[in-house]
């Protein structure tokens, strides 16, 4: 397994100077505050909320390619960051709308896990929560740009191995144990 971004060096090279007044390497403290010794500002970087869908269509499970960093070319779910004053649910079902426009069913809770989402040379922490629906109809799916290919696949086919991310690993290998065995 991956180890989690030591996230204190690289804010440490992103916030290079107090937000507020400016003075110089502001202390970084326990990987998720900033102090100002000179204003006295004291700024939190909090865990960002995201969500993803396992969007199963007559038992096929929907995956997407990456088109882009991180994780470029490797499989991941439909989802995305939750936005202020939005609830996850909402915030996924958003995320669905905007890279498949495609509309899903009632959202059923799969699990959470931590995640690193390194963007722009910001290590951004996230916790990711999984949800299982379903798709009545592919009919108006069109991928937006950040997905390079969508598959239609028979999940006990997928190799946990090939998601981008260590959170979706997770995801799908407690999935695969939801579903049983393979038909053969
Ligand atoms: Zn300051």
């Amino acid at each position: 397994m991956t180890p989690p971004l030591p996230a204190t060096a690289l804010l440490r090279a992103v916030f290079r100077y107090c937000p507020r007044c400016g003075v110089p390497e502001p202390n970084i403290i326990g990987d998720r505050q900033l102090q100002c010794p000179a204003c006295g500002l004291r700024f939190f970087f909090n865990t960002a909320a995201a969500a993803g869908a396992f969007i199963f269509h007559h038992e096929k499970l929907l995956l997407c390619v990456r088109a882009h960093e991180p994780g470029k070319g490797m499989l991941d779910v439909p989802g995305g960051f939750i936005e202020f004053d939005e609830t996850i649910e909402d915030g996924l079902r958003r995320e669905i709308a905007e890279e498949l426009h495609i509309e899903v069913g009632d959202f059923h809770y799969l699990m959470s896990a931590p995640n690193d989402y390194p963007y722009a040379g910001v290590p951004y922490k996230t916790a990711d929560v999984f949800f299982v629906c379903e798709a009545h109809s592919l009919d108006h799916l069109r991928p937006a740009d950040d997905v390079a290919e969508i598959r239609l696949t028979e999940p006990h086919t997928v190799d946990a191995g090939q998601f981008a991310f260590a959170s979706a690993r997770r995801a799908f290998t407690a999935l695969l144990a939801t579903l049983g065995p393979a038909a053969s």
